[in-house]
């Protein structure tokens, strides 16, 4: 009699039948702090229940011995296709977005992959793209001609302003800068940028002007620009582009921070860089301001060092090279700094590039977590999911709901094993699976399971609001 009261009282609650359960996994939450055994109900592409009791699931995942974490989501990554999107997933990726050189045309790119991509996808409105069309620079992805080279002048300058502005209306997830790259840019075009994205609500993603030596005064600018304009600034790559200042860019931070200035950052885990030979990184003096020497240099097509002999020849050819240049110190200071987001700045193209395209988060959690122990694991696993997730949330308010689990957040996940987690690619051969990474979910479909890539398109784009019809047209009429 008292049996069968309880099971009644049971049935209720064991009726629940999710679309899919993860089963006694070791879960793993930046948000909450939650680090414990926990059973998880995925329905309609979110997470639905958490609990330390079994759930009851239409298709289950055992995930015993496995760390369970929100999705990383890679705020620079260049690779904005299906060979990359592939290594992403395989590499516990859930979102990849190009925000530092960012595109011109924003309903383009996004159409371009809508209901096409493994894992989510996003993209700033980019000065970098934009000065070149605005200048008709003849470069591919960074320029070569007038936009690198030649001052803006003042219709110029406010034409790129505009098209910022446009690619923001488009629902632009912020503003990228890459002004290394477009060295003749004035200040005041950089400010000007800023303003557009500040009048947005949009952060910029900077690529700062000078690395190394001249960093130091690159950080003022962005700093600067985002205390005049009221511009969120995040300052990709800090590793690369401090080198060895880069412990002094990283107390200015914490400082700017201090005063509440909303600047953020982020690193590679790698002491070698990547760029095109073509670009204005490689103009006259390189040398003394990277601090390397032709030998430094790697031809990513091939593998092999340069030469004063080879350099000229590649540079008119064109292409990707990999600078060894990041003192190991500097890399160990931003990786030590819990507020230093893990961002890939990856790109592979036919199987070429550098192994941070494909390796990145397996690297953080595999070499860094496990084998150095230069963090913990909840600190690495907020570094490539909760804080990318924040950075893009006054954006694009749907942010707030990845980068952590939580009931009624998206089912991005990573479900690896922490004993083996490891990256796979090297110089050598950049295209190379991770290893370790068991299941990966994007809005509740495994693109990734028991280690192996699966066929799908779950991924959605990270995009800001479109204004509603009625807006956009007044909009129209005011400018
Ligand atoms: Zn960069």
């Amino acid at each position: 009699m008292r049996a069968a009261w309880v099971l009644l009282l049971l049935t209720p609650l064991s009726a629940q039948q999710y679309d899919l359960v993860i089963r006694n996994g070791r879960v793993v939450d930046p948000e909450s702090g939650l680090d414990a055994i926990r059973n998880l109900g995925i329905s309609a592409g979110k997470i639905q229940a958490i609990s330390a009791t079994p759930l009851d699931g239409r298709a289950a995942i055992d995930a015993t011995g496995l760390v369970v974490a929100p999705g990383f989501i890679d705020l620079h990554s260049h690779g904005q296709d299906a060979e990359n999107y592939r290594y992403k997933a395989m590499d516990g990726v859930t979102t990849a977005l190009e925000m530092e050189v960012g595109v011109a045309d924003v309903d383009a790119w996004y159409d371009h992959r809508k209901n096409q991509a493994l894992i989510n996808y996003g993209a700033s409105v980019g000065h970098i793209p934009v000065r070149m069309r605005v200048m008709r620079d003849p470069g591919g992805f960074l320029p070569t001609g007038d936009a690198a080279h030649r001052a803006a002048t003042d219709e110029e300058i406010a034409a790129c302003r505009r098209q910022i502005a446009e690619g923001l209306a488009r629902g632009a997830a912020g503003v990228g800068l890459g002004i290394q790259y477009t060295p003749a840019a004035s200040r005041w075009e950089i400010l000007e940028m800023f303003r557009a994205a500040a009048h947005a609500g949009a952060a910029c993603f900077v690529h700062l002007r000078a690395p190394g030596s001249e960093s130091v005064n690159a950080l003022e600018e962005v700093m600067a620009a985002s205390a005049l304009t009221g511009a969120p600034v995040h300052v990709a790559h800090i590793a690369s582009s401090g080198l060895a200042e880069t412990p002094r860019l990283l107390s200015m931070i914490a400082e700017a921070r201090a005063r509440q200035l909303d600047i953020t950052t982020e690193m590679y885990p790698y002491t070698a860089a990547m760029s095109a030979i073509e670009s204005a990184l490689f103009d006259p003096g390189w040398q003394g301001v990277l601090g390397i020497g032709y030998g430094d240099l790697q031809w990513a097509a091939t593998g092999e060092r340069l030469t004063p002999e080879s350099f000229p020849r590649f540079r008119t050819l064109g292409g990707g090279v990999i600078l060894h240049m990041i003192p190991p110190a500097a890399l160990e200071a931003a990786m030590a700094n819990p507020d230093v987001m893990i961002a890939s700045d990856g790109g592979l193209l036919n199987g070429k590039g550098h192994p941070r395209s494909s390796g990145t988060f397996a690297r953080v959690l595999g070499h860094y977590v496990r084998e150095t122990g230069a963090m913990g694991l909840l600190d690495a696993i907020r570094k490539m999911s909760l804080l990318p997730a924040q950075r893009l949330a006054q954006r694009v308010p749907a942010m707030r709901n990845k980068g952590c689990i939580r009931e009624g957040a998206d089912a991005d996940l990573a479900i690896f094993d922490p004993l083996t987690v490891a990256d796979a690619s090297s110089y050598e051969n950049p295209a190379r699976y991770s290893i370790g990474i068991r299941s990966v979910l994007v809005n509740g479909v495994p693109v990734v399971s028991e280690g192996r890539l699966r066929n799908v398109t779950p991924g959605r784009p990270v995009r800001a609001p479109l204004p509603s019809v009625a807006h956009a047209s007044a909009c129209r009429r005011d400018s």
